[in-house]
């Protein structure tokens, strides 16, 4: 079994799912949203991210380290020439403070689950159990696969959160696999989902229905962006499709926050498209109202 890439492992989640959780980013992922706020989970290699404001003068540490000669270093700057660097991850190791930190290193299945079994104790007292997020999931099939069917073993719960975004068959195969599936589905209309996301919908419509049809438990979790996806007619359009694929479990409201920006910056990325934000509070309540009048079960923010 290949090892698996994974950028986070975040302790005590409380908005991944039921309970305290424990939520595994895995890196790498086929949509490029405007608004995403994990932006170093969207490429599936190691990444460099800088601090530049930790960075100690007079120290040369990852320079030395780096094989790659990957590091320039000024007086007052510091920059990752992104085309020689290898993502080694020996500049982060070798940082006294912190500046650069590694996105993104490989885990074998052993390594991922002692991680997840240590929290045991909170999954057991709280209902929870672990949520695998990213980037996508399931685009490292095989090791989710092999790390889902474990924790099946040993009766953690697991949460699968997906874009959707993957061949049908690689969905197919992972019926039955997750207790529960939080699928992220962001605008109906397919020309408006291409300008947003990079990519078309159709595929995440089939297998959105696919999930309903073969009765997997489904929260469909809506990133709610001002001026992209919070009119009107998106929401009732994706009300109508939700209320025709019985048993979906409830839709999660998620409004946007800018707090990734800084996020980029580190990756010397600039966030693809225009300054965005969340729709006004009394636009939030406003269109949690109009779905629950198709008789779906709503939350906001959570
Ligand atoms: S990750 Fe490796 S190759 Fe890249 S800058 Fe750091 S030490 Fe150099
Ligand atoms: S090792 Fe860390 S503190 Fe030292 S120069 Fe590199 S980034 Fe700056």
């Amino acid at each position: 079994m290949s090892p698996g890439l994974v950028f986070d492992v975040k302790k005590y989640a409380l908005h991944d799912g039921p309970g305290i959780r424990t939520t595994i980013f895995f890196k790498g992922c086929p949509l490029r949203c405007a608004w995403c706020h994990n932006p170093e989970g969207q490429l599936a290699k190691p990444e460099v991210m800088v601090k530049a404001s930790r960075c100690l003068p007079g120290c040369r540490a990852c320079v030395k380290t780096c094989e790659a000669r990957a590091i320039i270093r000024s007086k007052d700057t510091l920059e990752i020439n992104r085309y020689e660097c290898t993502g080694c991850g020996r500049c982060a190791d070798a940082c006294p403070s912190q500046a650069i930190e590694l996105a993104g290193r490989l885990m074998d299945v052993p390594e991922l689950l002692q991680k997840i079994f240590q929290d045991e104790i909170f999954h057991d007292s709280s209902g929870g159990g672990v949520t695998f997020s990213g980037g996508e999931p399931l685009m490292q099939p095989d090791f989710l696969e092999a790390v889902l069917d474990e924790c099946r073993r040993r009766k953690v719960h697991t949460a699968v959160d997906t874009c959707g975004y993957v061949a049908t068959a690689v969905m197919k195969r992972f019926l039955g696999k997750a207790d529960l599936f939080l699928f992220d589905f962001k605008l109906m209309d397919e020309a408006r989902h291409k300008k947003w996301t990079g990519v078309s919908n159709r595929v995440i419509r089939d297998n959105l229905a696919l999930l309903a049809q073969n009765k997997q438990k489904v929260v469909v979790r809506i990133p709610l962006v001002a001026g992209v996806n919070d009119d009107e007619d998106n929401i009732r359009r994706t009300a109508e499709l939700v209320r025709s694929l019985k048993g979906l479990i409830r839709v999660s409201l998620l409004p946007y926050h800018n707090l990734a920006r800084e996020k980029y910056h580190r990756l010397d990325r600039t966030p693809q498209g225009p300054l965005l934000a969340a729709p006004s509070k009394s636009d939030q309540e406003r269109l949690k109202a109009l779905l629950e009048t198709f008789g779906l079960t709503v939350t906001l923010g959570e």
